[in-house]
């Protein structure tokens, strides 16, 4: 099912550095609205925004 959901805003909550230092673990914001729904959602996710993408080796 399709739900009409179309982003309107994004902020950036909050951006540290990652563990190896070259990029940022960032947390945006964002809010949705719909044709049918009376009140627009937030969402919360989490991007990893480093060039060694280091988040993914342990
Ligand atoms: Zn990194």
């Amino acid at each position: 099912m399709g739900h009409g959901w179309h982003t309107v805003g994004k902020e950036e909550l909050s951006r540290r550095p990652c563990s190896c230092g070259k990029g940022f673990i960032i947390v945006w914001e964002i809010e949705e609205e719909s044709d049918w729904h009376a009140h627009n959602r937030f969402d919360k996710y989490t991007e990893y925004a480093c060039p060694d993408k280091c988040y993914s080796k342990k």
